[in-house]
């Protein structure tokens, strides 16, 4: 939950307004304003403190499953409408602390003074950002298995798994571009609107989610999905449901 958007400086001005009133004490505007202006910046504090541990968390569980060796991978997540929550460059995501995280605005200014320096995909989680404004976390890394199919040019578009289709929906291959270069949004944009998964070709994994929660689990089942169909490859090929259990599914679940 966002506290600072469910309350903002003037509603809790309000309550304390309402407080006082009840007390007896009569509570000046400038009062009020001032407190709800404290408290509102507590509360985005307190928030943004707890989202940087949720991402430190994150960075460790996927290093020690193999996603982001050395110092790969970056994670961010969106802490307001012009602010995300990023990890640094270099730095091993295993081992990365609350005060390792930066604050920067969607033009990629660090809003946060900090001696560490964003990710150097930064530009890749920026465009996402600007061009979904539904998402509010995203997390790339490398993992084994799918990046093999990254490297081979290989989707996972087609239908085999009905859990994969839930959680993932159809994943494109997203034309190389030269990493930490506008060359890699540039590539990214014409699949933004209807993906939430994608392989980057030559290089990678990238999901979206509503929240840190949900590109973790759309990362895993993307991994554990490639794993199964380089597996069903090797014993003759996967087999895709069929038309009529598609239709079922989508209908059951409302997906497009
Ligand atoms: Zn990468």
């Amino acid at each position: 939950m966002n506290f600072s958007g469910s309350f903002d400086k003037n509603t809790i001005g309000r309550l304390v307004e309402k407080s006082l009133t009840k007390l007896g004490e009569k509570a000046s505007p400038e009062l009020c304003f001032y407190v709800g202006s404290v408290v509102e910046k507590l509360l985005e504090e307190m928030e943004a403190d707890k989202v940087k541990e949720e991402m430190v968390c994150a960075g460790r569980h996927f290093y020690n499953m193999g996603f982001m060796a050395g110092a790969s991978g970056n994670i961010s997540v969106r802490t307001g409408s012009d602010s995300i929550l990023i990890t640094p460059s270099g730095l091993n995501k295993g081992s990365m602390s609350s005060a390792d995280m930066l604050k920067v605005n969607l033009q990629g200014e660090v809003i946060e003074e900090s001696v560490r320096k964003p990710s150097s995909e930064m530009k890749m989680h920026l465009a996402s950002y600007r061009h979904r404004p539904d998402i509010g976390a995203i997390i790339h890394s490398h993992p084994p298995f799918a990046t093999s199919f990254a490297a081979a040019g290989l989707a996972l578009d087609m239908p085999v798994l009905p859990e994969a289709i839930l959680i993932l929906g159809s994943v494109p291959i997203v034309e190389y571009g030269m990493p930490s270069t506008d060359e890699v949004p540039e590539k990214l944009i014409p699949w933004l609107p209807d993906h939430n998964v994608f392989l980057l070709a030559n290089h990678g994994a990238l999901v979206f989610g509503a929240d840190l929660k949900e590109a973790s689990h759309r990362m895993e089942t993307l991994e554990l999905y490639a794993k199964v169909i380089l597996m069903a490859r090797m014993l003759g090929g996967e087999k895709l449901l069929s038309a009529e259990n598609l239709e079922r599914l989508k209908n059951a679940f409302n997906i497009r």
